[in-house]
This record gives C-alpha cells, structure tokens and sequence, in this order.
C-alpha cells in the first residue's frame, strides 16, 4: 500500500470533459487527483506549403513558484508531446496546402505524472479535430490520426515495485521514473525517463515497459470511452438515432418508427457527439451530412432532417440558409422582418413559397435513403398567429389568408412539409433498411 492508500498499480480517481471549449474544434480537460490538465485544439488554413508539420504545439506547465524548475520540464515535455504528434499524425497530400492544427497544452496544476495526462487529454483534442476536419472536408480528410493512443507514468521507489500514476510526493521519493506513450497497436510512440542522477537496472526498465504497456491499453479504452461511444445494441434490439435535440420533432418520428419495434434515442442520448455543422448548399448535402457522419460515428442508422423556406421572388431563398437569415445569432423575429423587407415591392401574386423538407436516413455500409417534400404557400405583409415557430407567421396556407401559426399543431403537422415527407418515408424505409419482406 503506498502513503496515499492507493494500491501499486492503482491511479488517482480520473475526471474527463470532453468538447469543454466553445471555439476549439478539439478540447479535453483531465483531472486525475489534483493535476489537472487542459488540451485545445483550434484548426486554420494554411498558406505555408510542403514540407511543413501539419501541427504547430504550444505547451505550458503553471509554474506556482518554480519557474526553473518548470521551464527544463516544459522542454523536455514539449519533445515528447512532439513526438507522440509526429508518430500518430498521418498528413495526407492535402494537407499540404491545406488545414494546419494549433494545440495547446496547458498544465494547469501539476500533482505529479503531468506528462501522461497531458498525452491522454492530447489524444481526446486530436480525435475530435480529427473528426470534425472529416466532416468539413466530407471524403477528403486532410489530417488522418493513425491509431488511438494514450500515456501512463511509473515510478520506483524502491528498485522492484512499479508505482503507477505517482503524484508530486512520490515523484520527489522515487529512484528512477519513465513515462511511455503508446498506440492501440502497441507500438511505442515515445519515451522519457529520469534516473535520479543513479545508476539502474534491467528490472526498472522491464517494469517500466510490463506494467506501463498494461496500463496504457486500460487508459486508452477509458479514454475512447469518453469520446463517442458507438451505440452497442443488445441483442434482439433495434435502434434509431433522430438527429435533433427537438422533442417534438424526435417524438413525431418516434410515432413512424416505434411500429415496428425500433427503439427512439435522440441527440440527447449522446451528449459527446461533436457538432456536425451544416456547410452543405442543398438541403439534401446538410441532411446527409448529418446523418452519415452521426451514423458513421455511432454506427447504428441515423435520421437527419434539414428544412427551410423558399421564396419564388428571392430565386428560393433563405432555402438552406432559413434558420440564419438575418445573421447567425439572430431569431425567428429577425428573420421574419428581413424577409418582409426583402420582398416590399413584390406584388401578391409572386409572392409564392415553399417550405421544403428533406429527410436522410443513414446506416453504416448502406447508400443513405432520401426523401424530400414540400408545402406551398405565400408569404403575407403582416405577421399572424401565435402557434409554431419560424416563419409560420407569415406562410399562408389557405385563400382566406391562414397563416401557419394560425393551424393548430395538430392542424400543421397533417399539412406539412415534414409531415408530407414522414409518409414518403413511411412507404419505403423498412424495405430499404432490413430488406424486401415476403
Ligand atoms: P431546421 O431544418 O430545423 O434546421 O430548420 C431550418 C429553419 O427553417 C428554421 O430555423 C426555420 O426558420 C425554418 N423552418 C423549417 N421548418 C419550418 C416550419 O415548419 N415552420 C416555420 N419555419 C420553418
């Protein structure tokens, strides 16, 4: 038993945040005991070509009070931190004249084994920029990690028994320390030790690498299961994933699906799931986009919707645009006034609109299942109703001047877009998922 009542191969009670900054396209925070480690990951074109790393790293230990001390480590660390980068970092052609990754480390208390959590939070940043570059680029993914990877430090206090994971008080005490970064394959990605100013022997190293490769295998499958944690289904299960935190939307899904004994999750469920941003020009590309990235990623079938108004007089926009017409943090108010704007001196008889709504049902190795629909109307002058959301105050639906906020929920959802295009995919979706049934 150690000082600290922890047992030899025991680390520190470990507390993982995941996706903890709001402009990094990566971010991991790990506190493990008292040290705590921050890693950032931010993404930005690159004019610089060839021969170039893909990453450029910046770390810092908080010194509280030992400056000289700090900065050799922060030298000695950034190397192997460098290290781990290069040896797990697959830059593809592209990557050349194309994205570039600034990381950031920061040690924000060093307790001890500062090094193999700030690699293990290094790796939770990575995964996420990784996958979020993949998604930007769809198919062409710039920067590719090679393998999951992860970090542990051992350290001796006396010559035969490996300590694993020792805080500050340990490390003063021991006679000989190492920390090792490895990959999922068990490939060594870099390595660091600190004899004491001692001599040592053939048992630390073996120790070193017999208890720290074990560990390290344990620390990654913790590490990715703090990521995005595919879906396991248990058996006899089956599942649908509906790309929406709405509830409304998720339970008029739900309604389709749960007929034939598909259990409902939603966004919700998944709280990890990185953003998936919609960069597509068509309504059809963001609802893949969304479908096929989520699917990919939970690997269970995933439904994703996209909808919009289209606007006859406008060449059919804000179309895929709806949502941030006015600007990207503006609301539903705003974009209603500047559409009435936009379409002052259009007289009433080209004042013709559709809401469009597209649906994409994605699942791993299928080719994704699209239908699309739409609900024709006119854009009024004047906002009416109380009832919806979005531009529904100024669709009208009816020649006697109903607008949308005007129906009843119920109203709407049997006259919809998207109610036109749930029964589209009511005709179709269980073939194209389990296969024609006799
Ligand atoms: P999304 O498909 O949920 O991203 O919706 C995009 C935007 O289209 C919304 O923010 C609304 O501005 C608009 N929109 C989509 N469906 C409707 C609707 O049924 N009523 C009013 N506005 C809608």
């Amino acid at each position: 038993m150690r000082y600290n009542g922890r047992y030899e191969k025991s680390k520190r009670v470990t507390k993982i945040k995941t996706n903890d900054r709001k402009y990094a396209s990566g971010s991991a925070t790990i506190a493990q005991g008292d040290t705590i480690v921050h890693c950032a990951i931010h993404c930005t074109d690159t004019t610089n070509q060839f021969n170039q790393k893909p990453y450029e790293l910046r770390f810092l230990i908080s010194s509280a009070g030992r400056e000289q001390e700090v900065l050799e480590q922060q030298a000695k660390n950034k190397i192997f931190l460098e290290q781990v980068l290069s040896a797990t970092l697959l830059a593809t052609e592209a990557s050349t004249s194309g994205k570039k990754i600034f990381v950031e480390v920061v040690v924000e208390q060093d307790d001890g084994s500062c090094l193999a959590v700030a690699t293990n939070a290094l790796y939770l940043a990575l995964q996420q920029t990784v996958d979020c570059l993949a998604m930007e680029m769809q198919d062409h993914q710039v920067i590719r990690l090679d393998q999951a990877f992860g970090s542990a430090k051992i350290a001796f206090l006396s010559r035969e028994i490996p300590l694993v994971d020792p805080d500050r008080q340990e490390e003063k005490m021991a006679i000989f320390e190492a920390t090792l970064a490895l990959n999922e394959a068990g490939d060594y990605l870099a390595f660091q030790f600190d004899n004491k100013n001692q001599a040592f022997g053939i048992d630390e190293i073996n120790g070193v690498l017999i208890t720290g490769t074990t560990c390290v295998q344990e620390e990654i499958q913790e590490l990715k299961a703090n990521l995005y944690t595919p879906y396991t289904q248990k058996d006899g299960e089956k599942a649908i994933v509906i790309a929406t935190n709405n509830e409304g939307k998720a339970r008029e899904f739900s309604a389709l699906f749960g007929k034939n004994g598909y259990q409902i999750k939603t966004l919700k469920d998944f709280p990890a799931l990185p953003e998936v941003e919609e960069t597509g020009t068509t309504f059809a590309q963001n609802a893949c986009l969304k479908a096929e990235t989520i699917a990919n990623i939970l690997q269970v079938p995933v439904l994703a919707d996209d909808s919009g108004l289209k606007v006859d007089a406008l060449g059919g926009l804000p179309g895929v645009y709806s949502a941030r017409f006015a600007g990207v943090d503006k609301n539903d108010a705003a974009n209603n006034a500047k559409l009435l704007y936009e379409l002052t001196d259009v007289p009433d008889e080209k004042r013709t609109a559709q809401f469009h709504c597209t649906l994409a049902l994605a699942a791993p190795k299928k080719e994704t299942l699209l239908v699309e629909a739409e609900w024709e109307g006119r854009i009024g002058r004047i906002p009416r109703g109380e009832n919806g959301f979005g531009y529904d105050p100024l669709f009208v639906v009816d020649l006697d001047g109903t607008t949308a906020a005007e129906l009843t929920a119920k109203e709407k959802n049997e006259r919809s877009h998207r109610a036109k295009a749930i029964v589209k995919l009511e005709k179709n979706w269980l073939d194209w998922l389990e296969g024609a049934k006799e």
